[in-house]
């Protein structure tokens, strides 16, 4: 369903499977195994030489519609759905990788994938180099005859930095890697990395994709060769599968999912040009502002800015603190992607474990605020800010 229709009716079609009760909202399946007509059919499945269900280990139809549906709104011949956007980025190394091989990733990522790559992937022999977000010479200059994969998030959290996927996808592909992308933030809805070169997607579910904070779940998008049979391989056998019940609340996500993003959107661009006007606020960090370094690449390459903002308050630590504690309505929690506004102090939380040196090097200030901006009514935001201002 990919070239007939367009992304939004996509989003509410692709992938359902009606059975013949005829159920106008797609099935729920919780089965763990599937049966089989006769002996022989169940050989031929087992050998693969006919296609069908064996274990939900393997495939389930709701998951199906769930991976297809995704497929279809990043434009790709194959999706594997995980439990979680973890296990998307752990299933995608253990299905591309070996020992020897060798990772150059940006070192604005999400905190998990830096653990796993340093702490797990590492004492198996797949080494990882971390270079800045922005600078492709640092990029050039860290690919070594190893090297397989290159790997970003963009916009990068909390600062929202941008990488140049096109720019980076080229270099990739000119030292044989593959290039993966964290399109978490963005969604297909907002970015569709694969169309600008990149040869892997990846998704955390949990966020975006669900958009209410209700279940984990993950994506691996890409080509059939890659994703379903290297990257699926792997989930098979060791079962980092999604289940049944989360793929349903997924794929009713999906739905609404270009709808909510335009909203979050906005009104994370109406917040941001507010909090740049506030002279408690020294600096604020969203794509969408003018003011953003990489405001010209962000236009080019996404149809929208996102949710998610940081600032910078005059005061340190004690005056962030004070404008966390004193919102009333904006949740105090880490998670993003949610229809409920979220606010976090990075230096004290999500990035608390770095060393003081680390943090400045990152460029998180002990006055930096992130928000995930949710979708209430925006003067209500702007309200719950302005106390602790
Ligand atoms: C949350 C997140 C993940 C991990 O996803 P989980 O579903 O929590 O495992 C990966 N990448 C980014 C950018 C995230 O925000």
């Amino acid at each position: 369903m990919t070239d007939e229709y367009g992304f939004d009716t996509r989003a509410v079609r692709a992938g359902q499977v009606r059975t013949h009760e005829g159920e106008h909202s797609e099935a729920i399946f919780p089965t763990s195994s599937y049966v089989f007509e006769s002996a022989a059919q169940a050989a031929a499945r087992f050998a693969g030489d006919e296609p069908g269900n064996i274990y939900s280990r393997f495939t389930n139809p709701t998951v199906r519609t769930f991976q297809d549906r995704l497929a279809s709104l990043e434009e790709a011949e194959s999706c594997v759905a995980t439990s979680s956007g973890m296990a998307a980025i752990l299933s995608t190394c253990m299905g591309l990788l070996k020992a020897g091989d060798h990772i150059v990733s940006s070192r604005a990522i999400f905190g998990s994938t830096t653990v796993l790559f340093n702490k797990y992937l590492a004492p198996f022999g797949v080494e990882t180099s971390f270079v800045s977000q922005t600078d492709i010479g640092e990029w050039e200059q860290a690919i070594k005859p190893n090297t397989k994969l290159l790997f970003i998030e963009t916009p990068s959290n909390p600062l929202t930095e941008i990488a140049d996927i096109k720019a980076l996808a080229d270099l990739a592909h000119s030292k044989g890697c593959l290039l993966v992308v964290d399109n978490c933030f963005c969604t297909p809805a907002l970015q569709q990395p694969l169309k600008l070169g990149a040869d892997v997607v990846i998704h955390s579910g949990t966020k975006y994709i669900d958009g209410q904070g209700r279940c984990m779940g993950g994506a691996v998008v890409g080509n059939k060769d890659i994703v379903g049979e290297q990257v699926f391989g792997f989930l098979r056998t060791a079962g980092p599968t999604l289940s049944p019940f989360n793929a349903w609340v997924h794929l009713k996500g999906l739905e609404t999912l270009s709808l909510r993003m335009k909203a979050h959107s906005a009104n994370a661009l109406e917040l941001a040009t507010w909090l740049e006007s506030q002279s408690s606020v020294e600096r604020v960090f969203y794509p969408g502002l003018a003011s953003h370094p990489q405001h010209e690449l962000a236009k080019q390459q996404q149809t929208g800015f996102g949710g998610v903002l940081a600032f910078e308050v005059k005061g340190g630590k004690k005056a962030a603190w004070s404008v966390v504690d004193n919102t009333q309505l904006i949740s105090i929690t880490a998670n993003l992607g949610d229809t409920k506004s979220t606010i976090t102090h990075p230096a004290t939380t999500t990035h608390g474990r770095l060393t003081p040196e680390q943090r400045a090097d990152a460029g998180i200030g002990d006055g930096m605020l992130r928000i995930a901006v949710g979708l209430e009514d925006i003067e209500d935001l702007k309200a719950d800010l302005a106390k602790g201002l």
